[in-house]
């Protein structure tokens, strides 16, 4: 069959569900990630053909796409921070968003000679603290989840991102009452968190792909008490934050008022709100006092 052939049968299928450009760059990725395509092929080859087994394989992948199972579980990565990371229906898919929250510690860290210690909380993938050990020579870095099935992809990117971060299963909503990880008996340089942040009258806002697809665990609060995360990692951040420590934060576009005020209530200067890059509320990064 003609590739061009299916392309058009991919717009058919799955426009009314996705819209024609991100049709487009779902179709390219596959043919990119199964037959080593690059995207111009159909401009230099408009009667391109491919044979019947890979005819098979893309269109299992479009009656996936049409049950909305995301491109990234379909594919088995996603793209982050120039990295490919595995991911599967165990960890959040890593968000353009929180590229940008990893840049602005890059960025904040770039002259920095001096060893730095890093905590992630609720790590997922792994590609928060894993990014930044890639970029930075100088940083021991740390990443924890409550998660066991997390945890193993977390521990499978690191291996094969040949990065060097150590993981730990830990509850951050009760760690200070575990004495069982002795890695957070020390202080830290940077502590980042994404912890879950979207409220159940949140969801209708949500994609189905998302909601059917990606983890609760990962995504959900109640809706009478949407920062329970944000208080205990602001609250573990004020004790182990070296002095001049910064605390980077993930969070909800709709909160970052009341989000910043835990900050100011604890033991942070200098708290500072910055959007995305589609002009939300999404991320604070505050120092401690
Ligand atoms: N930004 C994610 C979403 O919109 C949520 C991430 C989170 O809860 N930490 O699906």
């Amino acid at each position: 069959m003609l590739l061009r052939e299916i392309k058009n049968i991919f717009h058919l299928e799955l426009d009314a569900i996705y819209g024609k450009d991100e049709v487009n760059s779902f179709f390219y990725l596959l043919i990119e990630h199964y037959f080593d395509l690059e995207r111009f092929v159909l401009a230099m080859q408009p009667e391109l053909v491919i044979d019947k087994e890979q005819e098979t394989v893309i269109f299992q992948a479009l009656s996936k796409l049409k049950l909305e199972k995301p491109i990234q579980h379909i594919i088995g990565t996603a793209y982050f921070m120039g990295l490919d990371f595995k991911v599967n229906k165990h960890v959040l898919i890593p968000r353009p968003e929180t590229e940008e929250l990893v840049r602005w510690i890059l960025d904040d860290v770039k002259d920095v000679k001096q060893l730095l210690t890093i905590l992630d909380m609720g790590t997922g993938s792994g590609c928060i603290p894993i990014s930044l050990d890639k970029n930075l020579t100088n940083a021991k870095v740390f990443g924890l989840d409550i998660s066991t099935d997390a945890l193993k992809v977390a521990d499978e990117n690191n291996a094969l991102l040949n990065a060097g971060v150590k993981f730990f299963e830990a509850n951050m909503l009760s760690l200070d009452a575990e004495t069982s990880a002795k890695e957070l008996s020390q202080k830290f340089d940077i502590i980042i968190s994404n912890p879950p942040y979207v409220r159940e009258l949140e969801k209708e806002e949500m994609q189905n792909n998302v909601i059917e697809h990606e983890p609760s665990l990962a995504l959900f609060v109640p809706d009478e008490d949407p920062l329970k995360f944000y208080s205990a990692v602001v609250n573990f951040a004020a004790d182990h934050l070296n002095e001049d420590g910064c605390l980077y934060l993930e969070i909800n576009q709709y909160l970052g008022e009341e989000t910043m005020n835990l900050l100011e209530e604890s033991n942070f200067k200098t708290i500072e709100l910055r959007k995305d890059m589609f002009g939300n509320d999404r991320m604070i990064k505050g120092i401690k006092k």
